[in-house]
């Protein structure tokens, strides 16, 4: 049987033995979604816990702090632990806590000393803009620029790094180094054992920003004894709209005092004592800072539990499995139509979603709308297709192949301007 049928897509469903739980999340009628990397869908377990964590509001009022289910003073590591053997840490180098962008905030306060010599911190020109915001406002915190201390790594086709490009630069005035583990736009793994080692050899502390790969990516966090790391549960997690986000921290570093501090941080048995010296917690607790946000944490708890029924390695081989189907299609069935596949080909370097890059991305991202695939359209010319694992099936990305081919053919697109929408 041909690839390129639509039987051949169906039989290999008929063999998925992740199929079933494609029936555990709310997905539209008619609806293709292909964007788990930017909005997980709803699952039926998430939508119980919120009900479960909400009902102990409603029948607990403050004694749900302890009480009830799942006692929300203990919530936040709760969810650590089950969200531990997604990154390959241990429970108490995890703390479900913040946002991306708020905990990037926390562990660069931690672990950024410039001393003498050692001020810069390296990142790379494709990151997530957020990412470089907020390591430039940590160096004006220094009385430094992003301009001077913030070192680029730069790339040399416009989608991806080269390792050996990011380890030229680690040079001794380099004090910290913050790198993503995929990268949002091409979806490239970088090699985190190999670039730590490297950090190591020449004594630089290294973070990565795992948001592309948690839940789609397995990782070994501990045996490569990376320093920090932090990333959204919104993603691939499907922890919903706002969902905390995550840290982890190395337990070499336990015991140091957090960045910024707040009553959160506090060894969990001493908090109450509301004493005037905070006793930090001795492990990646003490990055907390506030009051846990429950409601924004209630649905991981569903979900997670899936994560933990099914492991990460039955997730990304058949997300490995997806996309090289996808890439299969791609190349058979549009290979008249310009499209560039920018994403890496090979299976350690692709990540979760496919990227394909064209002239008129911004309004093939419209047609595709209009004919129910919900894709994602990055600036200036890319289409992420994320197909996810827990949720997708292969007839899916069998119709989306078809659904682009149908849009480039009788050029659909042309009735839209190629322009981005507020939100894309
Ligand atoms: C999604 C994403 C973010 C978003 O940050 P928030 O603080 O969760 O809004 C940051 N960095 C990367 C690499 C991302 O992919």
């Amino acid at each position: 049987m041909q690839s390129t049928m639509v039987e051949y897509a169906k039989s290999l469903d008929e063999q998925d033995a992740l199929g079933t739980y494609r029936n555990e999340f709310y997905i539209q009628p008619d609806i293709i979604y292909m964007d788990g990397n930017s909005l997980g869908l709803l699952s039926k377990r998430a939508e119980k816990s919120v009900l479960t964590l909400l009902d102990s509001w409603k029948q607990y009022g403050i004694d749900g702090w302890t009480q009830g289910e799942h006692p929300w003073f203990y919530f936040s590591e709760t969810l650590s632990e089950m969200c531990a053997p997604l990154v390959g840490a241990s429970k108490d180098e995890v703390i479900i806590t913040g946002s991306t962008s708020a905990n990037l905030h926390q562990l660069v306060a931690s672990f950024y000393r410039p001393e003498g010599k050692r001020t810069k911190i390296i990142a790379d020109e494709l990151n997530f803009p957020s990412d470089l915001y907020a390591i430039s406002s940590q160096l004006s915190l220094h009385g430094f620029t992003g301009d001077e201390h913030m070192k680029l790594v730069k790339s040399r086709d416009g989608y991806s790094l080269q390792e050996e490009d990011i380890i030229n630069a680690m040079t001794n005035d380099v004090a910290l180094i913050i790198l993503p583990s995929v990268l949002y736009r091409s979806g490239q793994v970088l090699d985190i054992k190999m670039l730590t080692e490297a950090a190591h050899e020449r004594n630089i502390m290294i973070g990565f920003d795992l948001c592309h790969s948690i839940g789609s990516v397995p990782h070994e966090l501990d045996k490569w004894e990376v320093d920090f790391a932090f990333w959204c549960n919104y993603k691939h997690v499907n922890g919903g709209p706002g969902a905390t986000g995550g840290l982890y921290v190395n337990r070499k570093h336990f015991g140091g005092k957090p960045g910024l501090a707040g009553w959160f941080g506090s060894d969990k048995e001493k908090q109450f004592d509301l004493s005037t010296q905070m006793i930090p917690a001795t492990n990646a607790g003490a990055y907390q800072i506030g009051t846990p946000h429950i409601m924004s944490s209630s649905p991981l708890y569903g979900s997670l539990e899936m994560f933990a029924e099914v492991g990460i390695d039955a997730i990304r081989e058949k997300s490995l499995k997806l996309t090289n189907y996808m890439m299969t299609l791609i190349e058979h069935e549009l290979s008249e139509y310009n499209f560039v596949i920018a994403n890496p080909r090979e299976t350690e370097k692709r990540g979760g979603h496919i990227f394909l890059v064209h002239d008129e991305a911004a309004r093939i991202c419209k047609a595709l709308k209009v004919q129910q695939v919900i894709p994602d359209f990055r600036s200036p010319n890319g289409i992420r297709l994320a197909p996810v694992a827990l949720y997708n099936s292969f007839e899916d990305v069998w119709k989306t192949v078809q659904i682009l081919k149908l849009i480039m053919k009788e050029q659909r697109y042309k009735k839209y301007e190629n322009k981005r929408d507020v939100i894309a």
